[in-house]
């Protein structure tokens, strides 16, 4: 009980799907024809705001479904897509102070990076949201300013300094969670955002230099401030948050083997997405007390999940992978 804080949720989290496409070396490799093994059971729950998820294997039939609230399918350009239809809806909130917090969760190779960052000709979320907000901040006169760190074996590390830092998350008297000495670095057009956004997406990459891509087992998150004046002249200004989070892969080590200091990276990795897991789950059931102190990714998260914040998990999937799609699924399925 005291590793718990009450809540005063109202608001669900949403957990929708996102098929990435076949990428060509998966459709060339000989033997293999790419058979999807995922679709959608729309019809059944077309009367509901649900959708069906249908998970098969092609080779031995196994099935399973599972309950969701959206679905994106390989066939469209679906980050623009689910941005249009699930991220921009969140962002006239954050200009009256209302934080929110989108989630790239799945296994490595599922799509969360190319989901979340994107591409030269294919932005991903983040930048997305970025250029939606800095639109805004014209017309509202507010201001913009980005963070992005990283959580990376329970710790947090700044990605906007020269030298990676190492940053304290501390706990004020009022139980408010603070990253001390975080960069804000403001910025108000979309060449300023690119320039900031790919310095961190760069150091993301050498952080950890040695480990054989890191990246995928930390969390990265860039959070969008955004300070808007209350218009009465007082110069007094309400702040929202953003936070757009390309999570750590959710490997499943009883088929990864993992061993050494990967098997500790697992447990960390695995402690903490499942605290966040045990946290929507208690968000989307009104549970009294939600368990943010169970891991560091909730504690910093406390301000962003639950209360009058929106939350979006996208869930990343595979086509080709099965058994991987069902460890996800059921996995992220739970907290429904
Ligand atoms: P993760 O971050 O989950 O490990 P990535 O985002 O790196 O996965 O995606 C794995 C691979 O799939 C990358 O080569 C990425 O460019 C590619 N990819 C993902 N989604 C798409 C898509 N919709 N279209 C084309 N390529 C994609
Ligand atoms: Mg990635």
């Amino acid at each position: 009980p005291s590793n718990s804080i009450i809540s005063n949720s109202i608001s669900k989290v949403r957990l929708i799907v996102r098929v990435r496409s076949f990428l060509p070396k998966e459709i060339s490799e000989k033997n293999r024809k790419a058979r999807s093994c995922i679709s959608v059971l729309d019809q059944e729950f077309k009367s509901s705001d649900e959708v069906g998820v249908f998970l098969k294997d092609p080779d031995t039939s196994r099935n399973e479904c599972y309950r969701l609230d959206g679905f994106f399918g390989q066939e469209d350009d679906n980050v623009s897509k689910i941005f249009y239809k699930e991220v921009n809806p969140l962002i006239p909130g954050v200009f009256s102070g209302c934080n929110a917090t989108v989630f790239a969760y799945g296994a490595t190779g599922s799509g969360k990076t190319y989901t979340m960052q994107g591409t030269d000709e294919h932005p991903g979320l983040m930048p997305l949201a970025a250029s939606t907000i800095l639109c805004m901040c014209q017309s509202t006169g507010s201001m913009a300013e980005i963070s992005y760190y990283e959580v990376y074996l329970e710790r947090c590390y700044d990605l906007l300094e020269v030298e990676t830092k190492e940053i304290a998350i501390l706990t004020d008297k009022d139980g408010q969670i603070h990253l001390r000495e975080l960069s804000r670095v403001p910025v108000s057009s979309m060449s300023e955002f690119n320039e900031v956004f790919y310095c961190g997406i760069q150091r993301r990459k050498v952080a950890h230099t040695g480990l054989n891509d890191a990246s995928s087992r930390s969390h990265g998150v860039l959070v969008i401030t955004v300070s808007t004046p209350f218009g009465d002249g007082s110069g007094a200004v309400v702040i929202g948050k953003l936070n757009l989070i390309d999570l750590a892969g959710n490997e499943d080590n009883r088929r990864t083997c993992n061993e050494g200091i990967r098997l500790q990276e697992s447990a960390k990795i695995n402690k903490s997405l499942f605290a966040l897991s045990n946290v929507i789950y208690a968000l989307n059931n009104n549970k009294p007390r939600v368990p943010y102190r169970e891991s560091n990714l909730t504690r910093i998260l406390q301000d962003s999940l639950g209360g009058t914040s929106r939350a979006l998990m996208v869930i990343c999937l595979n086509p080709g992978e099965y058994q991987e799609s069902v460890h996800t699924v059921s996995l992220a399925s739970r907290s429904r």
